[in-house]
């Protein structure tokens, strides 16, 4: 699975000169999670990442590339205990992952990639209010005084979803990555655009949309995207 290889070296890109603090995974560090979500009223919360007007990018990538070799956290801007006021937030998840099998399977291998995506929505970190946005590479997130009070950091939180992720089967490893930096965030915004492109390519090319490329509304995208024409077209016809 290389679709998403180059927005994974993209997005690593926008990192490579600026501070980032790395902690490696450990599931007895996992902020304690609910069963649901909960309500957080404007008056319990201690921040909000994402929202009032500010900047907010979600993406997850998935590769069986060997890109990802360890779990662990990235935190790129200021942490959530000292967060002094409402600020943008991104929130990436980069999956390496058995073989999905997309050479013999398309359909099976691209409904793995979606109960992949779909995990972001069963992890409920106490404290941590996760507000769905009619976009879904948006991600605002509210933040109790209490959880702060208590401790909770990206570093926790960060290790809840990587366990989630790792019940969910197929992941090997995951590499969670929180920015608070807003040209960051800014910067990563067309790589979230470029996720939904693959994504909605790879839904149509599931309907079984004909396979001519001259008269293809996504060609764009599988001229830009490695693998895409040889997951649809099979490799002889490329
Ligand atoms: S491989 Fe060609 S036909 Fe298939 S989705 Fe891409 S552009 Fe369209």
């Amino acid at each position: 699975m290389k679709l998403y290889d180059n927005l994974i070296d993209s997005t690593m890109e926008s990192l490579s000169d600026r501070e980032v603090v790395r902690v490696a995974y450990d599931s007895v560090r996992a902020w304690k999670c609910l069963e649901d979500s909960e309500f957080i009223m404007q008056r319990d919360a201690g921040t909000d990442l994402g929202g009032s007007g500010n900047p907010s990018v979600n993406y997850t990538c998935v590769t069986t590339s060997g890109k990802v070799t360890e779990d662990e956290i990235l935190i790129c801007g200021t942490d959530i205990r000292k967060i002094e006021k409402d600020t943008a937030f991104a929130r990436i998840v980069i999956l390496e992952t058995e073989d999905l099998g997309e050479d013999v399977d398309q359909e099976k291998a691209f409904q793995a990639i979606r109960n992949l995506e779909f995990v972001r929505y069963h992890v409920f970190p106490e404290g941590y209010m996760v507000r769905v946005s009619s976009q879904s590479n948006q991600e605002q997130v509210r933040i109790s005084r209490d959880a702060i009070r208590r401790g909770i950091d990206f570093a926790k939180v960060g290790a809840s979803y990587i366990k989630k992720y790792k019940e969910a089967g197929l992941v090997r490893h995951v590499r969670i990555i929180f920015i608070t930096r807003k040209d960051i965030v800014e910067a990563l915004l067309p790589n979230a655009n470029k996720v939904d492109l693959i994504t909605k390519t790879l839904t149509h090319i599931l309907d079984g949309m004909p396979t001519d490329c001259g008269h293809c509304s996504m060609k764009p995208v599988c001229d830009e995207v490695e693998g895409m024409k040889e997951l649809h077209l099979g490799k002889r016809r490329v």
